[in-house]
């Protein structure tokens, strides 16, 4: 007998077919004699719509409301799986984020857990009850229901098995495994038997939408085992390990895209020391994400600050720097949501050099050009228009070998 907990992603419960399906799933756990706590996401499609509401009615809009109108998705899919988990004869309930309770910061619509206190929902499963929980939810001080940013079921499920001390957290997705890329995007990709919590970690944090970035640090840091695979099909999927675990380790093991980043060019601004600190201490203040930065230097002693925030930030980003335009004297503020980060992974590249020339050599094949560069440790990212999403990353997958026989 083990204790598990099983998610299931917005595909696997987009209708009662599939849920009656999922249903199935979790009943062959329970009847193989398993403790099993379930979280479910939103039925897909509904998060986005709920999320449309919100910036329809005002893109500046209140995050603790937005919270209060995203997290409803999940509470309706949470109480539709116990129904028919009780249809099938089974003792089940549904819990929402405040009930267990997942104990969350307050940065609304982005935030952390800060702890859960598991004993009433392990009390409930030990008792023989299957638990199903309402992903992507939690509370945040002053009794207010927050929401832990876009995919953040993944990461209810892990925490949930961190504190349930659970043997498994299986993640049931619309893919049979984790692959050197999207497989939706490259027909080619090859999938992974097991990847290494950082270079999951990485492909996440650069836009690999199967796990989310934050489930992944905290199942590396609580050494939670987490499995990625399909609700549809019967077929093991990928383990997510430590990377001695890892035999053949190549040098590239992944390609990622996001999309949903924009970039901003605040044009010649003066060049003085604190310049860089007013910019981003404005945007941070706003709760602002920046990911890349350039500066490039003007021969007329003003410079060029291009970087990139989240698509979903570029109201506030704009107001925010909007506020200091005066104090920093820029001529303008450029926005461009067209662009797409491409990114390579691999833990090869700590000790091969060469990786990143290989990449800028395959765009240039393309006449993809390359707008913004960042690197860190296991990774290089650019930044390129977004129409080039798919050439770029099918002619990268190509370039680095990784492309299934
Ligand atoms: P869920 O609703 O189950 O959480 P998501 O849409 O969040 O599912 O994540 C699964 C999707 O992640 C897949 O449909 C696939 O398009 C995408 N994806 C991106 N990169 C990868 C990758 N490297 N391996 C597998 N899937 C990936
Ligand atoms: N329903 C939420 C979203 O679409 C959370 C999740 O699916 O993980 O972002
Ligand atoms: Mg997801």
């Amino acid at each position: 007998m083990a204790r598990i907990v099983m998610k299931f992603g917005g595909t696997s419960v987009a209708d009662l077919d599939r849920i009656r399906n999922v249903a199935q799933r979790v009943k062959r756990e329970v009847d193989a004699g398993n403790q099993v706590a379930v979280v479910v996401s939103a039925m897909s499609g509904v998060t986005n719509q709920l999320v449309k509401y919100c910036t329809d009615l005002s893109p500046l809009h209140d995050p603790r409301e937005y919270d209060a109108v995203v997290a409803t998705g999940e509470q309706v899919t949470s109480g539709l799986l116990a129904i028919e988990l009780q249809r099938l004869g089974y003792e089940a309930r549904s819990w929402q984020g405040w009930q267990i309770p997942i104990q969350t910061n307050d940065a609304f619509g982005k935030a952390r857990i800060d702890g859960i206190d598991g004993s009433a929902l392990l009390a409930s499963i030990e008792s023989g009850a299957i638990a199903v929980v309402a992903g992507f939810q939690g509370v945040a001080p002053g009794a207010r229901i927050a929401t832990l940013g876009r995919g953040g079921s993944d990461t209810s499920a892990v925490a949930l098995a961190a504190a349930l001390k659970a043997e498994r957290c299986d993640i049931y997705t619309d893919v049979d495994g984790v692959y050197t890329t999207d497989p939706r995007i490259v027909p080619k990709a090859r999938k992974l038997q097991k990847i290494s919590y950082e270079e999951m970690l990485e492909l996440a944090s650069v836009g690999a939408k199967v796990l989310q970035t934050r489930s992944v640090e905290l199942a590396m840091n609580e050494r939670v085992r987490v499995q990625v695979l399909s609700s549809f099909q019967d077929i093991p999927g990928t383990m997510v390990v430590d990377e001695d675990e890892i035999v053949e380790k190549q040098n590239v093991s992944g390609i990622a895209y996001s999309r949903d980043d924009a970039k901003i060019t605040v044009r010649r601004v003066k060049d003085r020391p604190g310049i860089a600190a007013i910019i981003f201490g404005a945007l941070a203040e706003a709760n602002v994400n920046v990911d890349m930065i350039v500066q490039n230097l003007g021969a007329d002693g003003t410079t060029d600050m291009t970087f990139t925030v989240g698509k979903a930030d570029l109201p506030r980003a704009h107001a925010a720097l909007g506020a200091i335009k005066e104090e920093i004297g820029y001529t303008d503020l450029l926005e461009d949501p067209d662009v797409a980060k491409i990114s390579v992974v691999g833990v090869g590249m700590r000790s091969h050099a060469g990786i990143a020339n290989t990449m800028f050599r395959a765009l240039a094949d393309k006449a993809i050009n390359i707008q913004v560069i960042s690197t860190s440790e296991i990774k290089v990212s650019v930044l390129i228009g977004a129409e080039y999403t798919e050439l770029a990353v099918r002619a990268l997958h190509t370039a680095y070998g990784l492309d299934a026989a």
